[in-house]
C-alpha cells in the first residue's frame, strides 16, 4: 500500500500533494522483472500518475500519463482514478544503462529519451476525455510534468519525483510531491515556497531516511503553514478480467475471430499491466465467434 496525504496552506493559495509510494513501485518492479533503471523510471511515472489520478475530483474519474520518448526504455505508461489505484506498463524493462557519471544517479534521462512527448489523458465519464501534450524538457519525468503543467494546463507547479534502488535491484524508498500555486496566491507566497524548495533534499533520501509525510511537508510549505484536507491509501492494481478479455476478442470481430480458431485452435491473451495471462480455447473461441458480429 502507498500512502498519500493532501493538503493547503493557511489562506488557501497552494495545493500540495505528497505520496510514498515505495510498496506499489515495488510491485511494478517484481511484475514487469526491471533493471533499476527501469524501476526508476517507471517508479516515478506510477508515483506521479497515481497523485494526479487522486488530484481529479470527480469519483469515477480515470487518468492515463504516458511518456513517448526516443530513448531505449520506450513508451511508458501509468493508469490510475480518483481512488487511487494505479498500475503501470514499460515497453522495454530489461534495459539496462550504467550509472550517470557527474551525480552518480540511474541515469532515467537517458532511459527515457530527450525528445517525444508527456501525454495527459483524463476520463471522466463524459462524452470525450481531456487530451493534454507538450513536448518532453529533459526525460526525467519530474521536470517534464512541471513543463507540462505551466504550458499544456496554465498551472504554476513544483513537481518532485524520486526512486532509490537498492543495491539487491528492489526498491529502497519511493515518493513525490506536487505544489500548485492557486491563481490568487501572492508574490510573498511564491518566494516563501521557492526558498522553502530550494532547501529540501531529494524526495527520496527524506523518505528513506524515515522522514513522515507530514514532515516532509510541513518543510517545504513552512510558515505558510500546513493543513491535511485528505488521506488516503494507494495501491498497484490492475483491473483486468477474464471478461474485459473476451470483450476485447469479441471486438475483433468474427472475421478475425473464426481467423485465430483455425490457425492457432486457440488464443492466449497477456494483461500489459499485471502479465495475468488468459486462455482460450477451441470452444472458447467459438462461443466468442456466436456473440461476435461479422464484419
Ligand atoms: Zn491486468
Amino acid at each position: 500500500m502507498g500512502r498519500l496525504l493532501r493538503a493547503i496552506s493557511d489562506n488557501k493559495t497552494i495545493n500540495m500533494i505528497a505520496i510514498d509510494s515505495k510498496d506499489m513501485v515495488e510491485e511494478a518492479r517484481k511484475v514487469h522483472q526491471c533493471t533499476p533503471v527501469a524501476t526508476a523510471a517507471l517508479g516515478r511515472v506510477i508515483t506521479a500518475g497515481t497523485m494526479m489520478g487522486v488530484m481529479m475530483k470527480e469519483k469515477n474519474a480515470k487518468l492515463t500519463l504516458q511518456f513517448k520518448g526516443d530513448g531505449p526504455l520506450g513508451l511508458l505508461v501509468c493508469v490510475s482514478n480518483s481512488q487511487g489505484d494505479a498500475k503501470g506498463y514499460i515497453a522495454h524493462p530489461e534495459v539496462n544503462l550504467p550509472i550517470r557519471i557527474n551525480d552518480r544517479k540511474l541515469d532515467v534521462s537517458a532511459g527515457v529519451g530527450t525528445k517525444g512527448t508527456v501525454s495527459v489523458i483524463r476520463d471522466l465519464g463524459l462524452k470525450e476525455p481531456y487530451i493534454g501534450q507538450y513536448p518532453l524538457t529533459n526525460g526525467e519525468i519530474a521536470e517534464d510534468l512541471t513543463a507540462y503543467y505551466a504550458n499544456s494546463e496554465q498551472v504554476p507547479s513544483s513537481v518532485a519525483l524520486g526512486v532509490l534502488v537498492d543495491v539487491d535491484g528492489t526498491v529502497k524508498s519511493a515518493g513525490g510531491f506536487i505544489v500548485q500555486l492557486m491563481p490568487d496566491a501572492s508574490e510573498e507566497d511564491i518566494e516563501i515556497l521557492e526558498r522553502n524548495l530550494r532547501g529540501v533534499l531529494s524526495i527520496s533520501h527524506m523518505l528513506d531516511e524515515a522522514e513522515r509525510l507530514e514532515q516532509i511537508m510541513e518543510v517545504i510549505l513552512g510558515e505558510l503553514g500546513m493543513n491535511v484536507v485528505e488521506e488516503r491509501q494507494t495501491r498497484y492494481f490492475c483491473d483486468c478480467s477474464r471478461e474485459r478479455m473476451e470483450r476485447a476478442l469479441i471486438s475483433l470481430g468474427r472475421y478475425e475471430l473464426e481467423q485465430l480458431l483455425m490457425e492457432d485452435g486457440q488464443a492466449e491473451l497477456t494483461c500489459h499491466f499485471c502479465n495475468n495471462r488468459y486462455l482460450f480455447q477451441e470452444k472458447d473461441l467459438k462461443e466468442l465467434i456466436l456473440a461476435s458480429r461479422p464484419k
